[in-house]
């Protein structure tokens, strides 16, 4: 369903490549946590597959056909794409149900909350995606009242709003606590199985990795250094 031909990113000015020449293929049954130390090129790869970051080299296949970084055709392809982020990137003023109709609908959107411009079934949609990850009782308060675990839901219900084909992750439990990380993992798997989104997650903690993941991925220095199953894997060294 995805797959990494040959990828390899440098950064302007940079001397290494932060990814080098990353041959991978995912299918929809997994759950991969992308492990690395800071640097090894987490964060890149998972922009690579978003579309934010354009490989100086190779090519990402999704369902078969290279990926095009044209505007129209990358916005088609971010739309089969939900992101969750370490911080959140959510607008704090704004109300649960607000923040979630916004992954729907992009920053116009934005527009649309502040004059109620919703159609009852899109409402609808993003309370039932709302009431998914738990979060019924607080749809109508502002994000900035909430904690940490309770904005990452918020984050996981924008992005699964658009019904997404794959499930991105950029280290969206780095800024939680080991048990509110645990039930956010506990969570991005009962969806993963659910609705059998192929799922991809940066993570820094191994044991979380090994605990949730169906496959591991390691990163060192933009390398692969680990490919395989969560109990074979040892160590990101
Ligand atoms: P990780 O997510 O594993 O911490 P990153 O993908 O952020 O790793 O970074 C990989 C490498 O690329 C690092 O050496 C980092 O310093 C470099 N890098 C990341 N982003 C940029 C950028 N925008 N410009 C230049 N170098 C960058
Ligand atoms: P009711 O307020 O009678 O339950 P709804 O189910 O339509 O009616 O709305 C429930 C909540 O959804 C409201 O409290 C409001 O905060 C929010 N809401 C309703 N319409 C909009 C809209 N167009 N944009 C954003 N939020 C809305």
């Amino acid at each position: 369903m995805l797959e990494l031909k040959n990828v390899s990113v440098r950064y302007p000015g940079m001397k290494d490549n932060a990814l080098n020449q990353l041959n991978l293929s995912f299918e929809k049954d997994e759950f991969v946590c992308v492990l690395g130390k800071s640097g090894a090129g987490k964060s890149t790869f998972i922009r690579c597959i978003n579309g934010l970051q354009q490989p100086t080299e190779g090519e990402i296949h999704f369902d078969g056909t290279p990926m095009s970084f044209q505007k129209e055709e990358l916005r088609q392809t971010r739309r089969e794409m939900g992101m969750v982020f370490q911080h959140f990137n959510l607008i704090p003023r704004m109300s649960v149900l607000q923040n979630v109709l916004t992954g729907r609908f992009g920053y116009r959107s934005t527009l649309k909350n502040l004059i109620g411009w919703f159609t009852s079934e899109e409402i609808q949609e993003a309370k039932r995606i709302i009431a998914e990850v738990g979060l019924t009782e607080m749809e109508n308060r502002r994000v900035e009242n909430l904690s940490g675990g309770q904005k990452q839901r918020v984050g996981i219900a924008r992005a699964l709003v658009q019904h997404p084909r794959i499930l991105l992750g950029d280290e969206p439990v780095a800024s939680l606590d080991p048990g509110t990380s645990n039930r956010i993992f506990s969570l991005l798997q009962d969806i993963h199985e659910r609705l059998g989104l192929l799922t991809i997650i940066n993570v820094h903690d191994i044991e979380l990795a090994k605990r949730y993941a169906t496959r591991i991925i390691a990163l060192k220095d933009g390398e692969l250094i680990f490919d395989g199953k969560p109990q074979d894997f040892t160590s990101t060294e």
